[in-house]
């Protein structure tokens, strides 16, 4: 049997996800869940907590419950991607690979490893442009406003994928002899009884409630500085992350509410927001592995571990645990530490104390969000802190912290809430 591998590792959903009509005939889909993404270390520190590796869990769960009721089965793995898909292709003489377009050097090496065994189809399952970027990435600009004004206005979204039925994929009972890893891991990991806002139902809900329903989405310009609460942004990030939200549908139905309800300042601002996502992505795809260097794309590369003095240790550690004594710092962190999640304010502010009032590596503070962050994706996080540190696409941004704690948080409530000992 010649037998295809869909892997499914970003785009854990059903509604538009071009994988599962990419191919015709007999095929498996399957999903790896990266131990070294869960599981590993970077400059010291964990790179997932327990929340994170929990919603992954969870979210892989309920995608395998979906498509088990279209009589799809799914096999998960654990382990190194490139290895375990190795593995699998060998049991069940599997030639043809079908997977998404990566974003990120190490999943790229993952699946240029593949390409020596398998023949590796990829798509585009991600991104708002499609490929009408790739031919020109070298000449992609390094700064979003030039980016935006080049590309916004070619801007065509594709319509979602439409999942033709087929009957060629392994059954869910042919499927289960794989899963035996995967289900200890979930057992061992107390999962969610829900996967929270990551799952696709969850996400789809959101999106009908943000844009549609409360319509709060008209307002998303005046009330995205905001720092606490469920409806000052979209909080599309954690499933747009996971790929259980694809962002040309997040992206229509923007388009659609303009055309059929409104448009204004703010139903723009959410699709300006979408492209500074965008920009990320394809900047990363530019620069590769060169991000993770302590210049990231500017100076020569230099891949050495960060190096911090004594009281540097000692101030990264308070600044983690939210108790460096700034109080709109602290109830920032403690709100990341609490929840998973921080707003797009304090997160530029977290940062920019840590970067320059502190002065320790910036990739110190991007590992530290690539832990904890519920919407951690990886040209996102590592994008904007190199974006702080003056390292990426801009000159460095500081914040003055305590203009930015009376600007935003002027009767101190959001401070009151974290930290309920600091304004008494
Ligand atoms: C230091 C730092 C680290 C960050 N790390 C991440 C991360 O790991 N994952 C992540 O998704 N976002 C990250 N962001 C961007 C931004 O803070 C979050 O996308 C946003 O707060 C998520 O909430 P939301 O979905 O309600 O956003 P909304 O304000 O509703 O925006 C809608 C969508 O636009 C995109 N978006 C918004 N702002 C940005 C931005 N600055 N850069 C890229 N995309 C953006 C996201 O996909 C978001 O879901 C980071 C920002 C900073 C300053």
């Amino acid at each position: 049997m010649n037998i295809s591998l869909v892997l499914l590792n970003d785009t854990l959903r059903w509604h538009d996800n071009p994988l599962l009509n990419a191919c015709e005939g007999p095929k498996a889909a399957v999903i790896v869940l990266n131990k070294a993404a869960f599981f590993g270390r970077q400059y010291g520190l964990p790179r997932a907590n327990l929340q994170r590796l929990q919603q992954q869990i969870a979210v892989i769960a309920a995608l395998k419950n979906t498509l088990a009721a279209k009589h799809i089965g799914l096999i998960t793995l654990v382990g190194d991607t490139a290895s375990c898909i190795s593995t699998l292709a060998g049991e069940l003489k599997a030639e043809q690979l079908y997977c998404a377009e990566p974003v990120a050097s190490y999943e790229y090496a993952a699946i240029n490893r593949l390409k020596q065994t398998l023949n590796v189809t990829q798509l585009d399952c991600n991104s708002l442009l499609g490929d009408s970027l790739r031919p020109n990435l070298a000449m992609m600009p390094d700064s979003f406003t030039p980016f935006r004004k080049q590309r916004e206005p070619l801007l065509q979204v594709s319509e979602p994928a439409m999942q033709a039925p087929d009957q060629n994929w392994l059954l869910p009972a042919q499927t289960e002899p794989y899963n035996s890893a995967f289900m200890q891991l979930s057992q061992q990991y107390h999962t969610y009884s829900t996967a929270g806002i990551g799952s696709e139902a969850s996400a789809l809900a959101r999106l009908q409630h943000y844009i549609w329903q409360q319509q709060h989405i008209l307002h998303y310009k005046q009330t995205r500085n905001q720092l606490m609460g469920e409806n000052y942004a979209s909080f599309f990030s954690v499933p747009l992350s996971l790929g259980s939200l694809s962002v040309r549908c997040s992206w229509q139905q923007i388009v659609s509410f303009e055309q059929q309800v409104q448009a204004n300042d703010s139903t723009y601002w959410l699709k300006f927001e979408l492209l500074w996502r965008e920009f990320f992505r394809w900047q990363f795809r530019k620069y590769a592995n060169l991000w993770f260097s302590k210049g990231a794309i500017k100076g020569q590369p230099d891949f050495s571990q960060p190096q911090l003095s004594k009281a540097q240790l000692k101030q990264f550690n308070l600044w983690c645990q939210g108790n460096t004594g700034e109080p709109f710092i602290d109830a920032n962190m403690r709100l990341l530490n609490q929840t998973g999640l921080m707003s797009n304010r304090g997160r530029q502010n977290v940062a920019s104390y840590l970067l320059h009032n502190l002065d320790i590596d910036w990739r110190l503070g991007a590992a530290y969000f690539e832990q904890r962050l519920l919407d951690y994706d990886c040209a996102s996080n590592w994008g904007n802190w190199a974006y702080i540190a003056g390292t990426g696409n801009s000159t460095q941004r500081q914040f003055n912290i305590s203009k930015q704690a009376q600007m935003y948080d002027p009767q101190g409530a959001f401070v009151k809430a974290m930290l309920p000992s600091a304004l008494s």
